[in-house]
Protein backbone atom coordinates (compact mmCIF):
# COMPACT_ATOMS: atom_id res chain seq x y z
CA UNK A 1 0.00 0.00 0.00
CA UNK A 2 2.35 2.76 0.87
CA UNK A 3 4.35 1.39 -2.31
CA UNK A 4 1.52 2.94 -4.37
CA UNK A 5 1.51 5.67 -2.70
CA UNK A 6 4.64 6.34 -3.32
CA UNK A 7 4.87 5.72 -6.88
CA UNK A 8 1.78 8.05 -7.52
CA UNK A 9 3.36 10.47 -5.51
CA UNK A 10 6.60 10.23 -7.54
CA UNK A 11 4.50 10.13 -11.26
CA UNK A 12 2.63 12.51 -10.57
CA UNK A 13 5.58 14.87 -9.47
CA UNK A 14 7.20 13.78 -12.78
CA UNK A 15 4.10 15.11 -14.76
CA UNK A 16 4.50 18.27 -12.81
CA UNK A 17 7.70 18.96 -13.85
CA UNK A 18 7.13 18.65 -17.45
CA UNK A 19 4.28 20.48 -16.87
CA UNK A 20 6.05 23.66 -14.88
CA UNK A 21 9.18 23.01 -17.28
CA UNK A 22 6.87 23.62 -20.72
CA UNK A 23 4.97 26.29 -18.55
CA UNK A 24 8.35 28.07 -17.92
CA UNK A 25 9.72 27.87 -21.26
CA UNK A 26 6.42 29.17 -23.21
CA UNK A 27 7.18 32.00 -20.96
CA UNK A 28 10.48 33.27 -21.00
CA UNK A 29 13.43 32.26 -23.30
CA UNK A 30 15.89 31.42 -20.33
CA UNK A 31 17.41 28.17 -21.75
CA UNK A 32 18.01 24.73 -20.75
CA UNK A 33 19.37 25.84 -17.42
CA UNK A 34 15.98 27.16 -16.58
CA UNK A 35 14.70 23.26 -17.11
CA UNK A 36 17.88 22.13 -15.08
CA UNK A 37 16.33 24.04 -12.18
CA UNK A 38 12.97 22.86 -12.54
CA UNK A 39 14.24 19.38 -12.47
CA UNK A 40 16.01 20.51 -9.25
CA UNK A 41 12.95 22.04 -7.40
CA UNK A 42 11.09 18.92 -8.07
CA UNK A 43 13.94 16.75 -7.27
CA UNK A 44 13.78 18.68 -4.14
CA UNK A 45 9.89 17.96 -3.44
CA UNK A 46 9.73 14.26 -4.23
CA UNK A 47 13.29 13.38 -2.11
CA UNK A 48 11.06 12.88 0.94
CA UNK A 49 9.66 9.67 -0.72
CA UNK A 50 11.55 6.78 0.45
CA UNK A 51 13.87 5.24 -2.35
CA UNK A 52 14.40 1.79 -0.68
CA UNK A 53 12.92 -0.14 -3.67
CA UNK A 54 15.77 0.07 -6.10
CA UNK A 55 19.23 0.98 -4.26
CA UNK A 56 21.87 1.40 -6.62
CA UNK A 57 25.07 -0.62 -6.11
CA UNK A 58 28.66 0.93 -5.88
CA UNK A 59 29.76 -0.89 -8.78
CA UNK A 60 26.30 0.06 -10.45
CA UNK A 61 26.71 4.19 -9.59
CA UNK A 62 30.87 3.97 -10.51
CA UNK A 63 29.56 2.77 -13.87
CA UNK A 64 26.94 5.33 -14.62
CA UNK A 65 29.17 8.09 -13.45
CA UNK A 66 32.50 7.09 -15.23
CA UNK A 67 30.36 6.84 -18.81
CA UNK A 68 28.91 10.37 -17.58
CA UNK A 69 32.06 11.78 -16.84
CA UNK A 70 33.95 10.57 -19.80
CA UNK A 71 30.85 12.10 -22.26
CA UNK A 72 31.23 15.31 -20.27
CA UNK A 73 34.89 15.45 -20.62
CA UNK A 74 34.80 15.08 -24.33
CA UNK A 75 32.58 17.82 -24.68
CA UNK A 76 34.88 19.76 -22.06
CA UNK A 77 38.02 18.91 -22.68
CA UNK A 78 40.92 20.38 -19.68
CA UNK A 79 42.58 23.26 -20.77
CA UNK A 80 45.62 23.42 -22.69
CA UNK A 81 48.54 23.90 -20.67
CA UNK A 82 47.17 23.80 -17.39
CA UNK A 83 48.39 19.98 -16.50
CA UNK A 84 50.40 21.60 -13.46
CA UNK A 85 47.19 23.03 -12.49
CA UNK A 86 44.99 19.86 -12.90
CA UNK A 87 47.79 17.38 -10.81
CA UNK A 88 47.45 20.08 -8.20
CA UNK A 89 43.63 20.10 -8.05
CA UNK A 90 44.10 16.20 -8.12
CA UNK A 91 46.16 16.29 -5.16
CA UNK A 92 44.56 18.10 -2.98
CA UNK A 93 41.42 16.40 -4.19
CA UNK A 94 43.14 13.13 -2.90
CA UNK A 95 44.24 14.06 -0.01
CA UNK A 96 40.64 15.29 1.33
CA UNK A 97 39.29 12.17 -0.20
CA UNK A 98 41.28 9.93 1.79
CA UNK A 99 38.81 11.34 4.82
CA UNK A 100 35.30 10.09 2.86
CA UNK A 101 33.39 7.29 4.64
CA UNK A 102 32.95 5.61 0.85
CA UNK A 103 36.04 3.54 -0.52
CA UNK A 104 35.46 5.09 -4.13
CA UNK A 105 37.70 5.89 -6.87
CA UNK A 106 37.69 9.29 -6.26
CA UNK A 107 39.03 11.70 -9.04
CA UNK A 108 39.10 15.61 -9.54
CA UNK A 109 39.00 17.36 -12.84
CA UNK A 110 39.41 20.87 -13.69
CA UNK A 111 37.36 22.42 -16.22
CA UNK A 112 39.17 25.88 -17.83
CA UNK A 113 35.92 27.63 -18.37
CA UNK A 114 35.96 31.05 -16.87
CA UNK A 115 32.06 31.13 -16.89
CA UNK A 116 31.54 28.14 -14.98
CA UNK A 117 31.82 29.92 -11.33
CA UNK A 118 30.90 26.43 -9.68
CA UNK A 119 31.92 22.57 -8.88
CA UNK A 120 29.91 19.86 -8.84
CA UNK A 121 30.28 16.06 -8.58
CA UNK A 122 28.99 13.35 -10.37
CA UNK A 123 27.56 9.99 -8.95
CA UNK A 124 30.41 7.15 -8.42
CA UNK A 125 33.53 9.00 -7.60
CA UNK A 126 33.92 12.44 -10.30
CA UNK A 127 34.20 15.86 -9.09
CA UNK A 128 34.70 18.98 -10.94
CA UNK A 129 35.72 22.17 -10.95
CA UNK A 130 35.48 25.51 -12.98
CA UNK A 131 37.68 27.91 -13.68
CA UNK A 132 35.31 30.59 -12.48
CA UNK A 133 35.31 29.20 -9.19
CA UNK A 134 39.15 29.00 -8.95
CA UNK A 135 39.32 32.62 -9.86
CA UNK A 136 37.57 33.51 -6.62
CA UNK A 137 40.25 31.30 -4.61
CA UNK A 138 43.54 32.46 -2.74
CA UNK A 139 44.60 29.28 -0.99
CA UNK A 140 44.62 25.75 -0.44
CA UNK A 141 42.34 25.76 2.33
CA UNK A 142 39.35 27.14 0.28
CA UNK A 143 39.89 24.83 -2.88
CA UNK A 144 39.97 22.08 -0.23
CA UNK A 145 36.61 23.26 1.08
CA UNK A 146 34.92 23.36 -1.97
CA UNK A 147 36.39 19.75 -3.22
CA UNK A 148 35.50 18.34 0.31
CA UNK A 149 32.00 19.53 -0.17
CA UNK A 150 31.60 17.64 -3.43
CA UNK A 151 32.98 14.88 -2.41
CA UNK A 152 30.43 14.62 -0.20
CA UNK A 153 27.62 14.91 -1.89
CA UNK A 154 29.08 11.58 -3.47
CA UNK A 155 29.66 10.29 0.51
CA UNK A 156 25.98 11.10 1.60
CA UNK A 157 24.46 9.39 -1.45
CA UNK A 158 23.12 12.89 -2.67
CA UNK A 159 24.39 12.22 -6.34
CA UNK A 160 22.90 8.37 -5.90
CA UNK A 161 19.71 9.42 -5.40
CA UNK A 162 19.69 11.83 -8.00
CA UNK A 163 20.36 9.08 -10.44
CA UNK A 164 17.33 6.67 -8.83
CA UNK A 165 15.22 10.35 -9.14
CA UNK A 166 16.25 10.71 -12.58
CA UNK A 167 15.60 6.80 -13.40
CA UNK A 168 12.20 7.27 -11.96
CA UNK A 169 11.63 10.36 -13.87
CA UNK A 170 12.47 8.75 -17.24
CA UNK A 171 10.55 5.38 -16.83
CA UNK A 172 13.71 3.49 -17.23
CA UNK A 173 15.34 1.27 -15.47
CA UNK A 174 18.55 2.22 -13.72
CA UNK A 175 20.86 0.39 -15.96
CA UNK A 176 19.66 1.89 -18.76
CA UNK A 177 20.98 5.41 -17.54
CA UNK A 178 24.16 5.96 -18.91
CA UNK A 179 23.37 8.49 -20.98
CA UNK A 180 21.90 11.15 -18.15
CA UNK A 181 23.54 14.31 -18.92
CA UNK A 182 26.20 15.69 -16.30
CA UNK A 183 24.44 19.23 -16.68
CA UNK A 184 21.95 17.73 -14.25
CA UNK A 185 24.60 17.37 -11.54
CA UNK A 186 25.56 20.95 -11.72
CA UNK A 187 22.23 21.96 -10.16
CA UNK A 188 21.98 22.31 -6.61
CA UNK A 189 20.51 20.22 -3.74
CA UNK A 190 17.75 20.61 -1.51
CA UNK A 191 19.32 23.22 1.36
CA UNK A 192 19.42 20.46 4.31
CA UNK A 193 21.74 18.15 1.63
CA UNK A 194 23.60 21.58 0.58
CA UNK A 195 24.42 22.08 4.32
CA UNK A 196 25.39 18.78 5.15
CA UNK A 197 27.79 18.95 2.05
CA UNK A 198 29.46 21.68 3.77
CA UNK A 199 29.48 20.27 7.04
CA UNK A 200 30.87 17.04 6.57
CA UNK A 201 32.52 18.63 3.67
CA UNK A 202 34.75 21.40 6.08
CA UNK A 203 35.02 18.20 8.69
CA UNK A 204 36.97 16.31 5.77
CA UNK A 205 39.58 19.16 4.82
CA UNK A 206 39.78 19.84 8.56
CA UNK A 207 40.62 16.37 8.93
CA UNK A 208 43.28 16.02 5.95
CA UNK A 209 44.90 18.86 7.61
CA UNK A 210 43.26 22.62 6.25
CA UNK A 211 41.85 25.60 7.87
CA UNK A 212 38.33 25.71 8.05
CA UNK A 213 39.13 29.24 7.63
CA UNK A 214 39.17 28.39 3.75
CA UNK A 215 35.30 27.40 4.00
CA UNK A 216 34.94 30.98 5.77
CA UNK A 217 36.66 32.85 3.66
CA UNK A 218 34.95 31.69 0.76
CA UNK A 219 31.82 32.69 1.78
CA UNK A 220 32.78 35.69 2.87
CA UNK A 221 34.04 36.34 -1.01
CA UNK A 222 30.49 34.76 -2.50
CA UNK A 223 28.32 36.90 0.08
CA UNK A 224 29.94 39.67 -1.29
CA UNK A 225 29.34 38.63 -5.03
CA UNK A 226 25.69 37.80 -3.89
CA UNK A 227 24.93 40.99 -2.62
CA UNK A 228 26.85 42.78 -5.46
CA UNK A 229 25.64 40.99 -8.49
CA UNK A 230 22.10 39.48 -7.06
CA UNK A 231 20.67 41.96 -4.71
CA UNK A 232 22.28 44.81 -6.39
CA UNK A 233 23.96 45.97 -3.27
CA UNK A 234 27.40 47.38 -2.78
CA UNK A 235 30.58 46.92 -4.85
CA UNK A 236 32.35 43.56 -5.29
CA UNK A 237 35.74 43.53 -4.77
CA UNK A 238 37.09 41.69 -8.33
CA UNK A 239 35.67 42.85 -11.55
CA UNK A 240 33.96 39.76 -12.69
CA UNK A 241 33.42 39.34 -16.35
CA UNK A 242 29.57 39.00 -18.04
CA UNK A 243 30.12 35.39 -18.69
CA UNK A 244 31.05 34.94 -14.96
CA UNK A 245 28.45 37.17 -13.49
CA UNK A 246 25.82 35.03 -15.06
CA UNK A 247 27.34 31.78 -13.98
CA UNK A 248 27.26 33.25 -10.29
CA UNK A 249 23.93 34.23 -10.56
CA UNK A 250 22.93 30.68 -11.67
CA UNK A 251 25.08 29.41 -8.18
CA UNK A 252 23.12 31.26 -6.79
CA UNK A 253 19.93 30.08 -7.47
CA UNK A 254 20.49 26.66 -6.34
CA UNK A 255 22.84 27.13 -3.27
CA UNK A 256 21.64 28.60 0.02
CA UNK A 257 22.45 31.64 1.26
CA UNK A 258 26.41 32.25 1.58
CA UNK A 259 25.79 34.21 5.18
CA UNK A 260 23.90 31.13 6.56
CA UNK A 261 26.25 28.82 5.20
CA UNK A 262 29.32 30.37 6.82
CA UNK A 263 27.46 30.63 10.24
CA UNK A 264 27.04 27.14 9.67
CA UNK A 265 31.00 26.72 9.87
CA UNK A 266 31.36 29.61 12.50
CA UNK A 267 29.39 27.11 15.00
CA UNK A 268 31.36 23.98 13.73
CA UNK A 269 34.55 25.58 14.60
CA UNK A 270 33.65 26.98 18.34
CA UNK A 271 31.89 22.96 18.60
CA UNK A 272 34.65 20.86 17.65
CA UNK A 273 37.26 23.44 19.24
CA UNK A 274 39.06 23.16 15.75
CA UNK A 275 42.49 25.10 16.35
CA UNK A 276 43.48 28.43 14.46
CA UNK A 277 45.41 27.09 11.55
CA UNK A 278 47.42 29.55 9.13
CA UNK A 279 46.13 29.13 5.35
CA UNK A 280 48.07 28.35 2.80
CA UNK A 281 48.65 30.25 -0.43
CA UNK A 282 47.43 28.34 -4.05
CA UNK A 283 50.48 26.75 -5.33
CA UNK A 284 49.14 26.93 -8.64
CA UNK A 285 46.40 29.16 -10.36
CA UNK A 286 44.65 30.17 -13.73
CA UNK A 287 46.80 32.19 -15.89
CA UNK A 288 45.89 35.52 -16.16
CA UNK A 289 43.41 36.60 -18.40
CA UNK A 290 45.07 38.38 -21.54
CA UNK A 291 45.21 42.50 -20.97
CA UNK A 292 42.11 43.96 -23.24
CA UNK A 293 44.79 46.51 -23.70
ZN1 LIG B 1 26.53 21.39 -3.14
Amino acid sequence: MKRGIALLLLFSAAGLAFYYSSRHNAQSSVGPEAILNVVADTEREISRVPLRLTRLSDQGEIRIGDAMARAYLNRNPAGADEDALAHYIATVGATVAGRARRKLPYRFHYIADPSLVNAFALPGGHVFIGEGLLRLMDTEDELASVLGHELEHIDNYHCAERVQLQARLRHVPLSGLVQLPAEIFMAGYSKDQELEADRDGTAVAVMAGYSPSGALHLFEKLGKLHRAYVLKAGNPDQELSQVAIEGIIGYFRSHPLPEEREQQVREMILENHWPERKERALRFRPKPFESAR
